[in-house]
């Protein structure tokens, strides 16, 4: 638990709490000040939790569906009973405001819950084999089988609930998991590594690393003996990762710059109240954040001032604060990058309808019209509490501007008209659409993922058991 003094927080290897090693230090993203120390992982130790996640798969492997849904359960549990205390670690290592790490304890359960629903239900089909004459007298069916080791690389912007989307499905498939988190935040992977031993997994079922991503998770994909990498984070790094795996399984979830469009005839006080929440949760850290809005021209005007209003009732403030609905970045850094975009829009023309100056590691939300398209703050993805808006006269060029970039993640538009709804929808070059909602919206169940650089494989526990099970065939002739 975290008080007022820095608090020491070991790794888990093999079931085992290390605690040597070369020491790190976590700091609290509003001010910077330490608030928890955690050694760093060497090579030394990625091949003791390699031999101990071998084991660990094992165990896994040999569990029945049922056995692996009921661990699942007990997680859960545990992550309920302890939901204070995870939500406390939440916005202490990311600077979130606390109903928002709240929120993302209880979609942990629901992450949890899926997957425990898909472990129960493992399973192939059976294959028609005699659709053709070669078939005849054969029968076939297939099974999914684990792959034995994933390596699980996950961001900073909502450390908890984005690895359990890659630890939940990874154990309901019967697999072991090596994971490193962010390295700001590796405190509530480290309490979830509790939780799973506490509530009975086999030991080296699931394994936490501490270091940098360089480093620790280069040689994490580099390592022969892990079967599978799957990564959340930045496209750079994905890119990088991507041209390094060789033949291991990887799966990618990266960024985006996400839009959305605002037709005339849409609920105008649902599309402002979403866009200012997909805009500015989690000071738009959020890989779906709204980036880019597209406004019917004829209620372009009207929409920005309605925008700047509902904006400027957000409460800025410290993330333990009940009232607090925009807290810090991750960090001093990333703050002034976000700054500096910011100056570079309005340097070539953009014009501020709202903002104001960073404090530390917060800036304010900030709404910005005019921008050029070329700006770093429309065309590149921001991870920041900034949005672009742009009116347009024909939906079909909105449509082409929401396409216009690298990125394909999701998309969203507002509008009550059935068949343009649709139409648009099958138009987005996107991974998801939301109709009527931002697409910062995404239920912990359905499958998720991008395409383009958004990335490469699907997430939701159902999707993501498919990226790691193997599909075996079994063919018998009668
Ligand atoms: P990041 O890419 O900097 O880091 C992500 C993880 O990769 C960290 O654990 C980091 O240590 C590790 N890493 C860094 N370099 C590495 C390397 N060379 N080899 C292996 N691992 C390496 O991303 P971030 O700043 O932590 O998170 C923000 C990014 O994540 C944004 O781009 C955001 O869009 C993306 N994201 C995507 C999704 C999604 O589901 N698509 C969800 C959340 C965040």
């Amino acid at each position: 638990m975290i008080t007022t003094s820095t608090e020491n927080y070991p790794l888990f290897v093999g079931g085992e709490w290390i605690d040597s090693g070369e020491q790190d230090a976590v700091r609290l993203p509003y001010d910077g000040s330490p608030i928890a120390t955690l050694p760093l992982a060497d090579e030394k130790l990625l091949s003791r939790a390699v031999s101990a996640a071998r084991e660990g798969a094992k165990a896994m492997a040999a569990m029945a569906n049922y056995e692996r849904a009921d661990l699942l359960d007990r997680i859960r549990e545990g992550v309920r009973q302890n939901a204070d205390e995870f939500t406390r670690l939440l916005w202490s290592e990311t600077g979130k405001p606390i109903k928002e790490a709240r929120v993302e304890v209880d979609r942990c359960q629901q992450t949890l819950l899926a997957a425990s629903i898909e472990a129960r239900q493992l399973h192939g089909e059976v294959v028609p084999m005699d659709f053709a004459p070669m078939g005849k007298g054969r029968m076939a069916m297939t099974v999914r089988e684990p792959l034995g080791i994933v390596a699980a690389i996950t961001p900073f912007n909502v450390p908890l609930n984005l690895a359990l989307h890659k630890v939940a499905p990874a154990l309901a498939a019967g697999n072991a998991v090596i994971h490193k988190p962010a390295e700001r935040t590796p405190l509530s992977a480290l309490r979830l590594a509790r939780v799973i031993a506490d509530a009975g997994a086999p030991k080296g079922a699931y394994n936490v690393l501490h270091g940098s991503g360089p480093k620790l998770g280069a040689a994490m994909l580099a390592d022969a003996h892990i079967d599978m990498l799957t990564f959340t984070g930045s496209a750079r790094v994905g890119e990088e990762i991507r041209s390094k795996a060789g033949l291991k399984r990887i799966t990618l979830e990266l960024g985006n710059n996400s839009a959305v469009v605002v037709e005339p005839d849409c609920d105008r006080e649902t599309a402002i109240a979403r866009t200012v929440q997909g805009a500015f949760g989690n000071s738009g850290q959020v890989c779906i954040s709204v980036q880019r809005v597209y406004v019917h021209s004829s209620i372009a005007q009207s929409f920005v001032e309605q925008l700047k209003a509902a904006t400027e009732k957000l409460k800025i403030g410290h993330p333990r604060e009940e009232s607090t609905d925009i807290s810090s970045l991750i960090d001093e850094a990333a703050a002034k990058r976000v700054e500096e975009w910011i100056q570079e829009a309005l340097g070539s023309g953009a014009k501020a309808v709202t903002g104001g100056a960073r404090r530390y590691a917060t800036i304010p939300p900030t709404i910005l019209t005019n921008v050029p398209a070329s700006a770093r703050i429309s065309c590149q993805e921001v991870f920041g509490p900034v949005v672009a808006v742009y009116p347009y006269d024909k939906l079909d060029d909105a449509i082409a501007q929401v396409n216009n970039t690298p990125y394909g993640l999701q998309a969203g538009i507002f509008t009550n008209d059935l068949q343009r709804a649709f139409q648009s929808a099958r138009k987005f070059r996107v991974g998801g659409v939301l109709i009527n909602d931002v697409p910062m919206w995404r239920a912990d169940h359905m499958p998720y993922g991008g395409v383009k650089h958004s990335g490469i494989g699907r997430e939701g526990p159902r999707y993501a058991i498919e990226e790691m099970t193997d599909l075996k065939l079994i063919c018998w002739k009668a």
